[in-house]
């Protein structure tokens, strides 16, 4: 297997800050209260900050109110944090800037495919691209392509170059992790910045030492240390991605498992303590 072109290794984050980063969009479930509870307590354990950052940058599913009933879910459960929780939607400013680096430096580009173009494209026989990635169709258009497809009143996407490179981690639990990347998005064709972007310009800005989060996020972590290494932004010295709470059937936790939120759990008669204690067991 030929040479990473980007490694990350396991470091000590010190007394570097922890943090945890909600997407508001419904309650948080056990299994989000859990990966929040680690969180806390990896941070805490290392008498380090620990930070709250509203992931609502996805602004058709975000909601106002639930940002509110998760900060209150999360005190209940004991956990705390420094400074006021900073909000995605207040640093567009930000997300802005990084993308114009990126597209300065030649790295960005418009994607005009629709999902169903992109799942066709890479079924494809022939196909090179591994399984769900981007197969390049929009990488190379001229000038006068492009212009066709914006006439067409078609919303492009923005893509970075990424494609082929390969990128190796040291995930704190899930051990050594490598993955070639694809041509992924930095804004969705909505106008949205694609959480990618956003979590790696928070987490640098922020000085967050240690991510973490659960497994289900471990896939997205090469495409942040690529934007890391382009933006040269320093990454985060730690990443621990923690196995999903998983419901007695083996499958990841859902409405149909019972009672899966804290609210759900006090009114058939535990305390949050109980909660929280069970799921500090539940590692
Ligand atoms: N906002 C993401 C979520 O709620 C978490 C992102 C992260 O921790 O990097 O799933």
């Amino acid at each position: 297997m030929s040479e990473a072109d980007l490694i990350h290794r396991d470091e000590d984050p010190g007394a570097g800050a922890g943090r945890y980063a909600p997407s508001p969009t419904g309650r948080l479930h056990l299994g989000n209260l859990r990966t929040a509870l680690l969180a806390h307590r990896a941070a805490r354990e290392r008498g380090a900050p620990f930070l709250l950052r509203i992931e609502d940058v996805d602004s058709g599913r975000s909601r106002e109110k639930w940002v509110e009933i998760q900060l209150d879910e999360l005190r209940r459960i004991g956990v705390d944090w420094d400074g006021d929780p900073v909000r995605q939607s207040d640093r567009h400013e930000l997300y802005e800037a990084a993308l114009g680096r990126l597209r300065s430096d030649g790295l960005v580009y418009e994607c005009f495919c629709t999902r169903a173009e992109i799942r066709e494209a890479a079924s494809a026989p022939h196909g090179e691209s591994p399984e769900g990635a981007y197969p390049g169709t929009c990488r190379e258009l001229t000038d006068a392509e492009r212009a066709e497809r914006r006439a067409a009143g078609r919303p492009a996407a923005l893509r970075v170059r990424a494609a082929g490179a390969r990128v190796l981690f040291e995930d704190h639990v899930c051990g050594p992790t490598e993955k070639v990347l694809d041509d992924f998005v930095v804004r969705r064709n909505d106008g949205d910045f694609a959480y990618n972007l956003a979590v790696a310009v928070d987490d640098a800005e922020q000085e967050v030492a240690e991510v973490v989060r659960g497994a289900d996020l471990l896939d997205t972590t090469p495409r942040q240390l690529w934007l890391y290494d382009r933006l040269e932004l320093d990454p985060p010295r730690r990443f621990s991605h923690v196995p999903l709470m998983l419901g007695e059937d083996g499958r990841r936790l859902a409405k149909r498992h019972g009672a899966i939120t804290l609210e759900e759990r006090v009114e058939a008669g535990q305390s949050a303590a109980e909660v929280r204690a069970e799921l500090l067991r539940s590692e």
